[in-house]
């Protein structure tokens, strides 16, 4: 299960996102889990390197309320519990 604070990627499209309200749900991506950066590994170094958050980029699921900030933004598919996440705070006001 996701924590708040950790930072999950896709290895196939390089998505990166961070975990703002932790579900019990497993973050999917380009049809596969998502590996917490975290654990270390071959791309420790890789995730390493900061990134902000795209600006207003958040997702959340609806059915265990995990939410995530997107780092960086790729077209892979977030799922969680199996079902597309929603996009949300998608404002252009700036
Ligand atoms: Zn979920
Ligand atoms: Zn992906």
């Amino acid at each position: 299960m996701a924590k708040k604070g950790q930072t999950y990627f896709c290895e196939i499209c390089r998505q990166k996102v961070v975990v703002t309200k932790a579900g019990f749900g497993v973050l999917v991506c380009c049809g596969q889990e998502m590996r917490s950066a975290d654990a270390g590994g071959m791309m420790a170094t890789w995730t390493a390197v900061h990134h902000k958050p795209v600006d207003g980029v958040k997702f959340h699921c609806n059915v265990c309320g995990q939410q995530i900030d997107v780092i960086v933004e790729t077209t892979g598919i977030l799922e969680c519990c199996g079902q597309r996440m929603q996009r949300i705070g998608e404002t252009s006001a700036k």
